[in-house]
C-alpha cells in the first residue's frame, strides 16, 4: 500500500478565483502572485492552469522565474525582490523578466548592464510597511537620478501592511501618502495585493498582485467578505491503524492527550515533515468518513493521532481531509496559532501535488 499522503490542487477553484478577484478591477491589470512554490500550490502547476487568464506572473526571486521559464511558461515575469546580484539582473534581461528594484545599490548594478541588455524595472516605494523600497522623500531624486534606467514599462509599486483589516485606518493614510508622491512621478502605479483588491476598491489600479486570494485564502480578518474564493488544496492522507485505548491512557509524545473513556485512536500518515502544523493542538478538526475527528496528541514528524470514538467502522485505509472543503485552512491555521500563508507554503517536497 503506497502512501496516501497528497495534496490535491483544484484547477477549477485556481481559475475561479484568479477571475473572481480580477474582476473586481476591470480597469486594472492583474496577475498571480506564484511565488514560494505558488504558495506550495506548485508553481508550474499553477502558471500553466492561469496562463491564459494572468497575463503576467510575479515571484519573489529571480530563480522562481527561471524555473517557470525552463517549464515553458513564457508570460513577462515580474520579481518582487529585484536583484540581490548584478548577476541576476543579467538573468532578468535573459528571461524577460521584469526587476522591481527597492534601493540604489540594485539600480546601480543595472547601470552597469549594456543598455541593450537591461531588464526592465518597476520602482518600489516604503509608503509604512518598513520593509523594502525608496521612502517617499528619496522616490522623486531615484527617479530622476536614474531616468535613463526607466522606461515606458516602468511601474511604482508599493505593498500594505494592514490591508485585510477593514478597521485599520493605516492602509487609507499608506495609500493617501503613496499617491501624493506617485501622482508627480506619473508612471503607472502597482498598489494591491488581494485583501486590498478585496477591502480597498480605491487602491485596485494599473497592476493588481493577486496571491492568497487565489488560492482561496482569507483575505479579511474583520468581516465575511462578499467575494467567494473557493478553497484551491485539498490536503488529505488516510488511516495506518487504529487502536482501542483505555481510560487513562496517553497518546503520543508528552503524553499530552489522555482518554477519559474507552476510545478510540485512529493513526493517520501525516505529520510535521509533511507541513502538518506541529503546533496544532489536540482538538484540531479532521475529516473521516464524512464526520469531522479531532486531533488527539503531538503531532509526530511522520504521523498524527485522532480521536475516532464516536466514529463508527474506521479502518485503515481511510480518507483523511486535514483541509480542505470540508475543513477549512483558516480554522487549522488558527488551531495551529499561524495563517493559511503559511500552513500553504510549508507543505513538504514530499507531499505529492496532484492536479484535478
Ligand atoms: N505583493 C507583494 C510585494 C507581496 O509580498 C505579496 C505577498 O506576500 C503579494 C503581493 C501578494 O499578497 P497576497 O498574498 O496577500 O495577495
Amino acid at each position: 500500500m503506497s502512501r496516501q499522503t497528497q495534496a490535491i490542487i483544484h484547477a477549477d477553484a485556481l481559475l475561479h478565483n484568479f477571475k473572481v478577484l480580477a474582476a473586481l478591477a476591470p480597469s486594472s491589470q492583474s496577475m498571480a502572485v506564484v511565488k514560494a512554490d505558488a504558495y506550495g500550490h506548485g508553481a508550474v502547476n499553477v502558471a500553466r492552469i492561469l496562463q491564459h487568464v494572468s497575463s503576467r506572473f510575479a515571484v519573489a526571486i529571480i530563480e522562481e522565474a527561471i524555473a517557470l521559464r525552463d517549464a515553458g511558461i513564457t508570460a513577462p515575469i515580474v520579481v518582487l525582490e529585484g536583484a540581490h546580484q548584478i548577476k541576476e539582473c543579467k538573468m532578468a534581461f535573459q528571461n524577460n523578466c521584469i526587476l522591481v528594484m527597492h534601493c540604489e545599490e540594485q539600480l546601480e548594478w543595472l547601470d552597469k548592464c549594456p543598455k541593450d541588455k537591461r531588464p526592465h524595472v518597476w520602482l518600489k516605494v516604503d509608503s509604512g510597511m518598513h520593509r523594502l523600497g525608496f521612502s517617499l522623500s528619496d522616490i522623486e531624486t531615484v527617479a530622476a537620478k536614474y531616468r535613463h534606467l526607466l522606461s515606458d514599462q516602468t511601474v511604482i509599486v508599493t505593498h500594505f501592511a494592514c490591508a485585510d483589516d477593514l478597521d485599520n485606518s493605516f492602509t487609507d493614510s499608506q495609500f493617501t501618502a503613496f499617491k501624493q508622491v506617485a501622482d508627480k512621478l506619473g508612471f503607472p502605479t502597482s498598489v494591491a495585493n488581494s485583501p486590498a483588491t478585496v477591502n480597498w476598491p480605491e487602491s485596485r489600479n494599473a497592476w493588481n498582485r493577486l496571491g492568497v486570494g487565489v488560492y482561496g485564502g482569507a483575505v479579511s480578518t474583520s468581516q465575511k467578505c462578499d467575494t467567494e474564493v473557493y478553497p484551491t488544496m485539498t490536503l488529505r492522507s488516510s488511516v495506518i491503524a487504529v487502536r482501542d485505548i483505555a481510560p487513562g491512557e496517553g497518546v503520543g509524545y508528552g503524553q499530552t492527550w489522555v482518554a477519559d473513556k474507552p476510545s478510540k485512536i485512529a493513526t493517520v500518515g501525516i505529520g510535521y515533515a509533511d507541513g502538518y502544523p506541529r503546533h496544532c493542538k489536540n482538538g484540531t478538526p479532521v475529516m473521516v468518513r464524512g464526520k469531522r475527528a479531532f486531533l488527539a496528541g503531538r503531532v509526530s514528524m511522520d504521523m498524527i493521532t485522532i480521536d475516532v470514538t464516536h466514529i463508527d467502522n474506521v479502518a485503515v485505509g481511510d480518507v483523511v481531509e486535514l483541509w480542505g472543503q470540508n475543513v477549512s485552512i483558516q480554522e487549522v491555521a488558527t488551531c495551529a496559532d499561524t495563517i493559511d500563508y503559511e500552513l500553504m507554503t510549508r507543505i513538504s517536497q514530499r507531499v505529492p501535488r496532484i492536479v484535478k
